[in-house]
């Protein structure tokens, strides 16, 4: 990030601007709508300035520039078309540690102002970071869009009671009360502008708040590309307080989680420390009962060969509330994202989702019907034994030539394919980066017409 945003209060403070045309007046208006006391360097004022001017709205310096201006200036912004004068100003106000802008030009500023949509006392501020203006007016339009028209008025109202509700409750369970409130009644009655309404929900919250009790909810995190998230994941990752992830959930998705929430990994590789799985119930439980809401992040769908039921048998036997948000599941989202559909009327009737990995040693796994014609297999966890899936299925009578698909990092920007067939499977498999999903079936051919996703690799 190299912009942090931050809102700053201007309010009876003073800003210089030196230029005194169209495009310092548009600035100007934006700081005199926050209070600032607004100087201007230039020798002419435009139109709309000179206005200003004459109802003491801005003090105008009918100068040169001068370093000695700079003096007690909080903000300096530059809008002259005048590049050295421009630079100057830059050069001068970064020398003295105030922040300055100059207009459209990002090179020369150490602070940028951002789109803006005003809903006071709700306020966001949209950046590029100076590489391209357009596409955050453009963001601005559709958030615009999002927002509910009264949250200016409903934060204002929650405003006025924020020292009351302090006063009355706790920390850790304000948070509670707010979010509350604010997916209840509070915010329709404030719209319809039944206010007194609104107020008699509050109160009622507040008296009959009740400390929050711990749950879990276990949310699928899909394959990798955070666009593939359901929307109640993204609610509920937005509402964790502690949030336990392995390592099958990408970087991409984890920057979506509320931002305060504690991340804990208890990640789970080959080769690498993890937690056990009896340490991770345990925590689960631990965190739950201390009251918080925990979010139990799982790559792909918490059901399919992830152990989440088993987490949560573990939460059913200590009593503690639970949710689960289903995923995406691998077989589905990489089999998508490289092109091949697991059925089609004219080469697969059946998709078997299996893992070739078990519990013990003794899978007694029924090689024949997997061997049928007809089906897709999606294989999890099993790269290390392409081999052996290779030679059962060719022994038990599948064609040596039936297309194979190893997909690793599937949806991910560094998801790779490798295409070939049955009889080749352990070579492909070789050498590939963890996590990766074998499909075998004929329906792998139609990649070839199917693919759309194409990323670096
Ligand atoms: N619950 C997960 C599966 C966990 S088992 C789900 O529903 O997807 C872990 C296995 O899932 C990996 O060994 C691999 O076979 C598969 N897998 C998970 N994410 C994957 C991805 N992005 N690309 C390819 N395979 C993936």
């Amino acid at each position: 990030m190299h912009y942090l945003p931050i809102f700053t209060d201007l309010n009876g403070r003073s800003v210089l601007v030196v230029g005194g045309g169209n495009i310092a007046a548009r600035k100007i208006r934006l700081l005199n709508s926050s209070g600032a006391n607004v100087k201007i360097v230039a020798h002419k004022l435009c139109k709309e300035l000179q206005i200003l001017q004459k109802k003491d709205k801005i003090k105008w310096i009918a100068n040169d520039f001068h370093v000695s201006q700079l003096k007690k200036v909080f903000l300096v912004v530059a809008a002259t078309n005048d590049n050295k004068l421009n630079k100057q100003v830059f050069t001068a106000a970064t020398y003295y540690h105030k922040l300055v802008n100059v207009v459209d030009n990002p090179v020369f500023c150490s602070f940028i102002f951002p789109s803006i949509i005003n809903r006071s006392p709700i306020i966001i501020g949209i950046s590029s970071s100076g590489t391209a203006p357009v596409l955050s007016r453009l963001l601005r339009e559709k958030i615009e869009a999002l927002l509910p028209t009264n949250i200016g008025k409903i934060a204002k109202l929650a405003g006025q009671w924020r020292d009351k509700v302090k006063q009355k409750l706790k920390f850790s369970e304000r948070r509670y009360f707010w979010e509350r409130l604010f997916t209840g009644l509070f915010p329709s009655y404030v719209t319809m502008g039944n206010i007194r309404k609104a107020q008699e929900v509050l109160v009622h919250e507040l008296n009959n708040h009740h400390s929050n009790k711990g749950e879990i909810i276990l949310v699928g995190a899909g394959p990798g590309d955070s666009g593939l998230l359901t929307l109640r994941a993204l609610q509920v990752m937005q509402l964790a307080d502690v949030v336990l992830y392995d390592y099958l959930v990408s970087k991409e998705v984890l920057e979506m989680v509320r931002r305060d929430a504690e991340f804990i990994c208890v990640g789970k590789r080959a080769g690498y420390h993890s937690i056990s799985q009896e340490k991770t119930n345990d925590l689960l439980i631990k965190l739950a009962k201390q009251g918080k809401r925990v979010v139990r992040l799982k790559g792909g769908d918490p059901f399919i060969f992830g152990r989440g039921a088993e987490e949560l048998q573990a939460a059913y036997q200590a009593g503690i509330p639970f949710q689960v948000v289903p995923g995406i599941t691998a077989a589905i989202g990489a089999s998508i994202y490289a092109g091949i559909p697991l059925t089609h009327r004219d080469y697969a009737q059946k998709v078997i989702f299996i893992t070739a990995q078990g519990k013990t040693n003794k899978n007694n796994i029924d090689w024949l019907s997997l061997a049928c014609e007809r089906q897709t297999l999606a294989i999890y966890m099993s790269a290390m034994k392409a081999a052996e899936i290779s030679a059962e299925l060719i022994k038990h009578g599948r064609s040596p030539q039936t297309p194979v698909a190893v997909i690793s990092s599937g949806t991910n920007k560094n998801q790779q394919v490798l295409i070939g067939q049955l009889k080749y499977l352990e070579k492909l498999s070789t050498n590939t980066l963890s996590p990766t999903l074998l499909v075998i079936g004929e329906v792998v051919d139609l990649h070839k017409q199917l693919t759309w996703f194409h990323n670096a690799n």
